[in-house]
């Protein structure tokens, strides 16, 4: 299955796309991984993105869409891969289509995370990531046993530069003038498939599963 994951920032698309990858097996690809893990790992690629990610915008296009483009010929992402965070508007949604092309593997399906902004802005305030392991916590939702800790292992919890709340506004908009209009060009091109993405973590995965099964060999 070739899946791309959409929904505004805080809809749940990086915890859902980890159940869903692995319940696929298929590669989970996410553009802001990949630029975290870069800043983290101070490369150039990681300088020229932290800039554009600390204000909430989006990195160029160029540089995403090379990025994307070399992530996709590695070998695990042959038989199907579950992009996260890209593409994130139509420029990016027009490459994605031309890189699939050259490789004669059209996408399966696109699943759009349905989810009312206030609850998004709660979302990602309150939440936490592991420094050690990357393990996302949530202040209000799912609360580690000691403030600042992860449970899982032991590691200092830090809030997001991008998860501030005039940042996340700004996310919020930037998705509204540049995302969204993503999920018009996938119905209209008969891909979209849409789920209510509010709810407990396991219900949403449960939806998830139920709506793309039927793609998992498309
Ligand atoms: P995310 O973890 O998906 O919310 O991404 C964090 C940040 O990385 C975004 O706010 C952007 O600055 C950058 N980013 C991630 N994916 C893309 C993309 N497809 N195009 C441009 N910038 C991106």
């Amino acid at each position: 299955m070739r899946l791309v994951l959409v929904g505004p920032p805080g809809a749940g698309k990086g915890t859902q796309a980890v159940f869903i990858a692995e319940c696929f097996e298929i590669p989970k690809i996410s553009t802001g991984d990949i630029f975290r893990a870069n800043v983290s790992g101070g490369t150039e690629l990681g300088r020229m993105a932290k800039k554009y990610m600390d204000a909430g915008d989006l990195v160029p296009d160029e540089v995403t869409n090379a990025m994307v483009r070399d992530r996709l010929a590695q070998p695990d992402a042959k038989d199907g891969f579950l992009l996260d965070g890209f593409p994130r508007n139509v420029a990016q949604a027009g490459e994605l289509d031309g890189i699939l092309n050259e490789l004669g593997a059209p996408l399966s399906v696109v699943l759009d995370l349905d989810v009312d902004f206030e609850e998004v802005v709660k979302r990602l305030s309150g939440r936490r990531t592991c420094k050690k392991c990357g393990h996302v916590w949530h202040l209000e939702y799912d609360a580690p046993a000691v403030a600042g800790i992860c449970d899982k292992c032991g590691g200092e919890l830090y809030q997001r530069d991008d998860d501030k709340p005039e940042t996340v506004r700004h996310r919020l908009d930037v998705y509204a003038e540049q995302t969204a209009p993503l999920i018009g060009f996938y119905r209209d091109a008969g891909k979209l498939v849409a789920i209510d993405a509010l709810g407990a973590v396991e219900d949403v995965t449960e939806r998830a599963i139920a709506a793309l099964t039927p793609y998992a060999d498309a």
